[in-house]
């Protein structure tokens, strides 16, 4: 069942009749009514109304203002509004089609049309919600990597060129952090393939909790993780580096793992800075930081030279 409908109308005779044929057939939970458009306006900003039935002609505000105001709401696209209009009125039936209408009902109505003509209008809103909903959920698939839930380094690509160039535009900083699992080719001879995978996720966990909400973590190959932090010195990507690189080695992994001690060595680089000015110079220093931790000794975090 569809929660609201709105009935705009200055006859009180017309929404009464509409009214009482939807509620006949129990289409909707809620019936609002508003006597002009912007009444109507006003009526469907508060109800969130999910159809729209609309009087053409109308004192104040006629249909096509409404039309006009609807469109000029982006959350409201989609919305489906059938139009009521004069009975030999083509010219008022088309406008209203091109400025945004659905459909139109002609005035004196019959009941089982215009319930026909509601149900069509449904229909097609519930299947446009199921095509978004499946659209994002193919979206959000194609940017994540399914075992650790993280970005996959395809869609770090995207996020760290809009970055990058939002952090130029507004002169602020970009922190890059690269992290790689200490030995994880002993973790999968000692456990297995299979418990590696569960090391990988965990840290990615770890990682993910570590972020504010404009940061990003992406899983970028095997046992190496990104992190994007917006608005971040380097001081600042170094405590976010040393808070996970102590959450890694302070976890407790579940069984048979129990005697595991993970560590990560981690390099961060920060733009703008006199060795960076692009996103490949960001990596590269950030990749040389991360050299060097590896280099020193491992569970370590490395900055870039300055
Ligand atoms: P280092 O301290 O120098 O980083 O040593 P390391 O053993 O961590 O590095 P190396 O690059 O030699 O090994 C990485 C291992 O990660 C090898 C590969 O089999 C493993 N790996 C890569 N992807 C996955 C994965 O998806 N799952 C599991 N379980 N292992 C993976
Ligand atoms: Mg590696
Ligand atoms: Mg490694």
């Amino acid at each position: 069942m569809s929660s609201c409908v709105l009935v705009i109308d200055d006859s009180a005779a017309i929404r009464e009749q509409v009214v009482r044929t939807l509620k006949d057939v129990g289409l909707f939970e809620e019936y609002c009514e508003a006597r002009d458009g912007l009444e109507g306006f006003k009526t469907l900003i508060e109800s969130k109304a999910d159809l729209v039935i609309c009087d053409v002609d109308m004192p104040r505000m006629d249909g096509y203002k409404f039309l006009q105001l609807v469109a000029s709401r982006p959350e409201l696209l989609g919305l489906p509004i059938i139009m009521l209009t004069g009975m030999m009125d083509f010219n008022s039936k088309i406008r209203g089609l091109e400025q945004g209408a659905s459909d139109y009902l002609t005035k004196p109505f019959d009941s089982g049309e215009l319930v026909a003509r509601v149900k069509v209008q449904l229909k097609i809103k519930s299947l446009q919600d199921e095509l978004k909903k499946a659209n994002e959920q193919l979206k959000r698939l194609t940017n994540i990597d399914h075992l650790t839930n993280l970005f996959n380094r395809r869609y770090l690509t995207e996020v760290l060129e809009s970055e990058f160039f939002r952090a130029r535009r507004n002169r602020e900083n970009l922190s890059l952090v690269i992290i790689d699992i200490d030995y994880f080719k002993n973790v999968n001879d000692t456990y297995g393939h299979q418990n590696g995978d569960v090391v990988l996720a965990s840290v990615a966990g770890l990682a993910q909790k570590q972020l504010r909400a404009y940061d990003s973590a992406a899983r970028y190959g095997g046992e190496e993780f990104v992190l994007v932090l917006p608005g971040t010195s380097l001081e600042g990507g170094k405590m976010v580096a040393e808070r996970l690189r102590q959450a890694v080695l302070e976890f407790a992994f579940p069984s048979p793992m129990e005697d595991l001690t993970l560590t990560i060595s981690a390099g961060v680089a920060t733009f703008p800075s006199p060795s960076i000015d692009n996103i490949d110079s960001l990596f590269r220093q950030a990749d040389e930081a991360l050299y060097r931790a590896k280099q020193t000794g491992r569970n370590r975090v490395e900055l870039m030279d300055v």
